[in-house]
């Protein structure tokens, strides 16, 4: 029996797109990168999206993960059709966390379907079962969705962060060109105890306004681009503990894999690239990212972690911290 064929009752969606920019892209997946010494997590994936010419299912995209050190994902949804299907999956898979949501740019259309009211009362549901430790994604985009929509993306965000609260969940912000009104709503409304800025895309300035808050910042390969120097700035001013980082996959792969169909597998490129950065050690910064990981989300485990506190540390090579 071979595991390493996609099976397509394994994702939900297919990404059609073969062109991004104006330029085809190369569907090919990247070769893995070599594997990181202190396991780390991806904090932010769309596993039920296959993309490529030989799409890989999330079980495969698992085990590469988890062989270069990626012990676990959130699986985030975006409508009702995702956010079942990551809390199904993440109910069985202990490698799977789930985050579910309506996304800003879904709120609109069902808001004119007449079903808004019904599909958050359903993520209300969801955001109940058992390894569902996010509400997300959620927040504003006023890049993709215009003035006529936005009414119904404020009513979704602000039912969502409510939903957090009342679930004690960690809430993924999904913001495109809507900055100031999802700091606004925040600071309105009253974010959750566990906020996080998905793909953050700010600057510096909000970089540090988000952490004063107490609020997370959550890199993609984005950061890796030529033209972020927005995004670098933003790292390098918030204290560690405010930083995750994820893949988004199967979109917004790092460098020099740009285009590419992108996948946990990858998380060990963006994370190198912040260590370079910042001046460290990548296994210093995998440790840290992980330990706030666990703090925002909870342990990926099904079983309480036995003593000895975290489960790698068996992991570290004291030759690789000296
Ligand atoms: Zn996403």
């Amino acid at each position: 029996m071979s595991t390493r064929e996609g099976d397509p009752s394994n994702y939900i969606r297919k990404r059609e797109s073969r062109a991004e920019h104006g330029q085809t892209r190369d569907l090919s997946y990247p070769p893995l990168p070599s594997a990181l010494v202190v396991p780390c997590y991806d904090n932010h994936a769309h596993l039920e999206i296959a993309d490529g010419d030989d799409p890989l299912d999330y079980l495969q995209q698992l085990d590469m993960a988890s062989s270069v050190g990626i012990r676990g994902v959130v699986q985030v949804g975006g409508d009702l059709e995702t956010s079942r299907w990551s809390a199904e999956m993440a109910s069985k898979e202990p490698r799977m966390l789930a985050a579910v949501a309506i996304h800003p740019n879904e709120a609109p259309a069902y808001e004119a379907a007449g079903t808004l009211d019904d599909a958050i009362a359903e993520i209300d549901e969801l955001a109940a079962r058992p390894r569902v430790r996010a509400v997300g994604e959620t927040g504003l985009d006023y890049f993709r969705t215009d003035e006529s929509g936005r009414g119904a993306q404020h009513r979704s965000f602000e039912a969502h962060i409510e939903i957090a609260k009342k679930h004690d969940l960690a809430m993924q912000i999904h913001d495109r060109d809507a900055h100031a009104a999802v700091l606004e709503t925040l600071m309105r409304v009253g974010a959750p105890e566990r906020t996080v800025f998905h793909c953050f895309s700010g600057d510096a300035a909000m970089a540090k306004l988000c952490a004063d808050n107490g609020w997370y910042l959550s890199f993609a390969g984005t950061i890796t681009f030529k033209n972020a120097d927005n995004l670098r700035e933003a790292l390098e001013v918030i204290p560690r503990d405010r930083i995750l980082v994820e893949t988004d996959a199967p979109f917004l792969t790092p460098i020099p894999y740009r285009g590419r169909p992108n996948s946990p597998y990858l998380v060990p490129l963006t994370l190198r690239f912040m260590a370079d950065h910042l001046d460290t050690d990548v296994s210093m910064l995998a440790a840290q990212v992980s330990s706030n990981t666990e703090l925002v989300y909870g342990s990926w485990d099904a079983e309480p972690v036995k003593q000895g506190g975290s489960p790698w540390d068996a992991a570290i090579d004291p030759a690789e911290l000296a």
